[in-house]
């Protein structure tokens, strides 16, 4: 093929590849320039997930008629206008690359109009093909409309997902521009529901009930405040108590000037403003926002956006993790965490033993079954006590020896005849019920009906998705159905299951499916919810376990296939042998 210079809607369509991925980047876009404008008040419509309708209507600046064509045209921007702009970007936008590129992959129509105009003006273009700016009618603001977004992009088209999930991108997208922007009211319409609709918060009890309407009363109950500055950086914010941390990093938000983003160098501050109350692997909730002087930070770094640059990195991790620290030793609930980490002295009476198992049935169950007959267990759990077969081998001659600690809550230490075992307890265990949770799966009625049926509070999107799932969720033995739009009642939980703290377990499952977090490989859609199930219900690190309780942990994982692994393909366990130990103490033998 000879060289030639592209036609620019094709340009247009490949810039449009960058960004535009799926409705959500559509309205993120569409949204974000609607808060460069200064809109005080953002409407938002969506129709079917986003595929057939985006609109956006805001109370902004607006733009004036004879600007409305440069505005659809590429690298055209009202943002910028030296390379000194983009030195210390203020605005959300700068490229000048969104609305040229949605309107070259779908119906694209603006409607605007200035304070200072008289009438409004609109224009539209058609995959690419742009019409006349036109006369309309529109209070001073401005309206964008996306119809079929990738009507003309078939490939696009295709990777689509259901309305259900592109719509759950979209809601997680408003919530997180709703906590950047507590002074600006939102509204999030789906067809003919509204999903949000949020004041303006004007001050700091208005910000958290917003906080509270996103993420949850417990979150604001328990939620510590944080406001520091340091030279030219400031960070205010909340941060959730260590309790309320999650299986996964699924709650936290951090804004950079105003702009969301996903930053390691951040993420790696407040992991280590936890460190001393969080143990690994659990992830805590909390919005933050750092401001600085614009010059200090880059935000041209990535094409989406979500990744920044600061000028002086050591500066700012040092202080946001300080500042974390800090504001976790000040709050009430610091001192909680370390009260619950404490060594328990006394064994607790049978009913807390109930309790426990509770939380991980079937190692607390076997293993309270060691110490003293537990009448509450059921008899498929109470059949597999590895104590109670006296024809069974010392624990030291297993495979996987003989539980002598725990380490920092998180690993088993035992001895077998060649040396040192370590185990990660979490992990071990998790893939334990994995498999148990497979292999009922796979035989006969798994599921055990409720005494008295659960209901289970979520947003609308998440019963949508889990209402999506039904069939996976039955085959593992729940039984659940819709009660309203934003709740779901469960009559039977897999037996496996049946002592769990349900609403939180499911709660947390429906998070993970949502997002499709975590154990994506674990391809057949049927055992990524066992999978789930089996790490939310896994002992979690921190939990104190008795050395009964670690030994039924090693003889359940010698028992389990693929106990070498949890479901991340992790280890579950190494070793140290002697001779590794005398080579590190330069001991001859
Ligand atoms: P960018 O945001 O990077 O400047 P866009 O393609 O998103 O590029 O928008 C082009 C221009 O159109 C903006 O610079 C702005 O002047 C104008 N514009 C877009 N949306 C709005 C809006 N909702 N209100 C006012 N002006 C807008
Ligand atoms: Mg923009």
């Amino acid at each position: 093929m000879p060289i030639r210079s592209l036609p620019s809607e094709l340009i247009d369509q490949i810039a449009a590849g960058e960004v535009i991925e799926r409705p959500a980047s559509v309205l993120k876009e569409l949204v974000e320039n609607s808060l460069d404008a200064g809109a005080r008040r953002i409407e938002i419509d969506v129709e079917q997930g986003g595929a057939a309708l985006i609109r956006v209507r805001d109370d902004g600046a607006g733009i004036a008629a004879d600007e409305l064509a440069l505005a659809v045209q590429r690298h055209a921007t009202s943002k910028i206008a030296a390379l000194a702009d983009l030195e210390a970007i203020v605005t959300l936008g700068f490229r000048g690359e969104a609305l040229p590129s949605i309107g070259s992959v779908a119906r694209l129509r603006i409607v605007s109009r200035t304070a200072e105009a008289g009438a409004a003006a609109a224009i539209e273009v058609d995959g690419g093909s742009v019409a006349a700016t036109r006369p309309a009618a529109h209070p001073p603001g401005t309206t964008v409309e996306v119809r079929e977004l990738f009507f003309n992009v078939p490939a696009r088209r295709k990777f689509l997902r259901s309305t259900a999930t592109e719509f759950a991108q979209i809601a997680g997208l408003v919530e997180r521009l709703a906590l950047a922007r507590p002074a600006v009211a939102f509204r999030l319409r789906h067809g003919e529901r509204v999903v949000l609709d949020l004041p303006p918060a004007t001050d700091a009890s208005g910000e958290l009930r917003r906080l509270e309407s996103l993420l949850g009363a417990e979150f604001r109950a328990a939620a510590l405040p944080l406001e520091a500055s340091s030279g030219p950086v400031a960070l205010r914010g909340w941060i959730g108590a260590p309790r309320g941390a999650r299986a996964q990093p699924d709650r936290q938000y951090f804004f950079v000037n105003g702009r969301a983003v996903r930053d390691k160098l951040l993420a790696s501050a407040v992991r280590q403003g936890y460190r001393d109350v969080l143990y690994g692997g659990r992830h805590p909730v909390y919005v933050l926002h750092l401001s600085l002087d614009p010059g200090l930070v880059d935000v041209n770094a990535h094409p989406q956006k979500l990744e920044v640059r600061f000028r002086d990195n050591r500066q700012v991790h040092a202080f946001v993790a300080r500042e974390i620290e800090r504001a976790l030793a000040a709050g009430p609930t610091a001192a909680a965490a370390c009260a619950r980490g404490v060594p328990r002295v006394t064994p607790p009476p049978p009913p807390v033993v109930a309790q426990r198992a509770l939380h991980w049935p079937t190692l607390a169950a076997s293993a309270a079954s060691v110490r003293e007959p537990e009448p509450g267990t059921p008899p498929e759990l109470a059949a597999s006590i590895p104590a109670a077969d006296p024809a069974r081998a010392t624990p030291a001659a297993e495979p996987l020896g003989e539980a002598i600690a725990q380490l920092h809550g998180i690993y088993i230490l035992a001895q077998n005849a060649a040396g040192l075992v370590i185990v990660d307890a979490h992990a071990a265990h998790e893939r334990v019920l994995y498999e148990r949770l497979k292999a009922a799966q796979a035989g006969a009625a798994p599921s055990q009906q409720l005494l008295a049926p659960i209901t289970v509070e979520l947003a609308e999107h998440e019963v949508d998705v889990v209402l999506e799932s039904a069939g996976e969720f039955e085959r593992a033995g729940f039984a659940l159905e819709r009660l309203s739009p934003t709740s779901l009642v469960v009559r039977a939980v897999p037996a496996l299951l049946a002592r769990e703290p349900l609403p939180e377990l499911l709660r947390g499952v429906l998070a993970d499916l949502a997002t499709g977090g975590g154990t994506g490989h674990i391809e057949e859609a049927g055992y990524r919810l066992l999978a789930t199930l089996a790490c939310r219900s896994a002992i979690h690190a921190g939990r104190r376990l008795t050395v009964p309780e670690m030994n039924a942990l090693l003889r359940q994982m010698e028992a389990t296939e693929r106990a070498d692994q949890c479901n991340h393909g992790r280890p579950t366990w190494t070793r140290v042998t002697l001779v590794e130990l005398d080579q590190l103490f330069l001991r001859g033998r």
